[in-house]
């Protein structure tokens, strides 16, 4: 993104540099309004049948589904996404919007004994969600907190990031087309410290639910305190994919490129610390390489690319700081002397285990590999970062499997495989990664308030 002027936002196309669209960025002022109107959505739309919330919810759902195409085609124009991955990720807000429907007549709460009466709870919505989402997956995380916090029962206010508001201001337009009431969820694109930062101290919005950095995380969280705000956090992460001698190495090898090469790497899963038991190291690495050099970089909307560019110049310039020049490892090839911001697929080896690149979040397709030489020093080499996210186990000792699944510290682990994020199972940070956790059976209970009444039998 580069600054249209102080009152609006400028979104590019990353793979063209050409410019999309202008946007007005929402003020402090307009955060007060927006929640103004949503506390009145809010009050109408928790008051209705359940069914009937989870009814406009799944029209909601059907409306993504019908603009599928078009949803995918901006993300693809806005984030540089492959249309691949822009299709998967536009299917993930409706399947996330029918699953948290689903939830809408489930969200029961308890009868608990005792004596001299009935005691219940009951879950009732916070208010006002405010979800600030990141760049990297603008659709997926923006509903990872919008759909289960209106199936709860709640008004949203969405910001998206500064370089990728027109997917989440399309949401929003197929919301209110599908029948949710006019401010229940509304989408304010505008800058972090300026919109976000209004969002989080304002007092009438009544939890965030923040994707980002740690960085910001930090701050937001602060922030929160301060007010006794709940906040969930889902940062950064440097996440070790760890291949033991006794895997299916072929399999570990063939899977590893897209492990942390899927959307340029700009995903906070992607597993960019890749740990070889040293007696396999040379074979995994021989095979590795024809992998790595065979990913096809480049537009992203033809069906063939596997990978396209990344999001913008700072982001390039960020990931370009991290690898050295003379650096020994595995390069693929990526577009060179034309517009956009291009990075090509990156295997450092002979890197020091404490070196920057090897311990910080790149956020781009650059990864290491480090050799270990048995199971205790694998865990010990995965659990060496401040992060916690996700991880995998390549092993076919199905004891080893579930002793390096305990030992390592992170919210999300796959063995024989690299699992992305699935909506109906919890995902979170340990650590730097993270406070809470989002999706899965879960989700909604997440964004209620928990009342017990206790109703006395006394004649
Ligand atoms: P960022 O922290 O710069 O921005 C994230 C969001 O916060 C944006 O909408 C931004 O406008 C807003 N923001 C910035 N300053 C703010 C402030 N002072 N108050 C309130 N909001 C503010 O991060 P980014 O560069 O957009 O995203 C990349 C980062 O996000 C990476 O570090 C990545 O690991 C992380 N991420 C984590 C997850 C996860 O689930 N754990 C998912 C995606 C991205």
């Amino acid at each position: 993104m580069s600054d249209a002027s102080p009152d609006r936002l400028r979104v590019l196309n990353p793979a063209t540099e050409e410019t999309l669209a202008t946007v007005p960025a929402a003020t402090a002022a307009d955060v007060d309004a927006a929640v103004v109107r949503a506390a009145r959505a809010q009050t109408t739309w928790a008051a209705l049948a359940p069914g009937d919330r989870a009814r406009l919810l799944r029209r909601f759902a059907t409306a993504v589904d019908e603009h599928l195409e078009e949803l995918a085609g901006l993300e693809v124009r806005e984030a540089g996404h492959t249309i691949g991955n822009a299709r998967w990720e536009a299917g993930n807000v409706r399947d996330l919007l029918d699953y948290a429907a689903g939830g809408v007549e489930r969200l029961c709460g308890r009868q608990i004994p005792v004596a001299g009466g009935l005691d219940v709870t009951i879950l009732e919505p916070l208010g006002v969600v405010g979800v600030i989402a990141p760049w990297n997956f603008p659709m997926p995380i923006a509903a990872w907190g919008t759909a289960p916090a209106l199936a709860a029962g709640n008004a949203v206010l969405l910001k998206p990031a500064e370089t990728t508001p027109l997917t989440a201001l399309r949401l929003a337009e197929l919301a209110l087309a599908a029948g949710l009431p006019e401010g229940l969820f509304q989408v304010l694109p505008g800058r972090g410290p300026v919109a976000g930062d209004a969002l989080v101290g304002h007092p009438g919005v009544a939890k965030i639910v923040f994707t980002g950095s740690t960085r910001v995380g930090r701050r937001v969280a602060a922030k929160g305190a301060a007010l006794l705000k709940p906040v969930t956090l889902e940062l950064g992460g440097k996440s070790p994919n760890i291949v033991f001698a006794d895997a299916d190495i072929e399999a570990a090898a063939a899977a590893t490129p897209m492990s942390f090469l899927d959307n340029s790497g700009q995903d906070c899963c992607a597993r960019t610390r890749i740990l070889v038991q040293r007696t396999v190291y040379d074979r995994f690495l021989a095979l590795l390489a024809p992998a790595i050099e065979s990913v096809l970089v480049g537009d992203p909307a033809d069906e063939r690319t596997d990978m396209g560019p990344l999001i913008s110049r700072a982001q390039l310039d960020r990931v370009r700081s991290h690898v050295p020049a003379d650096a020994d490892g595995i390069r693929g090839k990526a577009p060179e002397g034309g517009p956009g911001f291009w990075f090509p697929p990156t295997v450092l080896t002979g890197v020091d285990a404490h070196a920057r690149v090897a311990v910080e979040e790149v956020f781009g397709p650059v990864a290491v590999v480090l050799p270990f030489d048995d199971e205790a020093d694998a865990v010990r080499l995965a659990n060496a970062t401040d992060y916690g996210l996700s991880g995998s186990l390549w092993t076919r000792d199905v004891g080893r499997a579930l002793r390096v699944s305990n030992a390592v510290r992170a919210g999300n682990l796959s063995v024989n495989s690299h699992s992305s994020v699935r909506y109906w199972t919890p995902f979170g940070g340990f650590e730097q990664s993270g406070l809470g956790r989002e999706l899965g059976p879960d989700a909604l209970t997440a964004f209620t308030e928990t009342k017990n009444v206790f109703i006395s039998n006394v004649p």
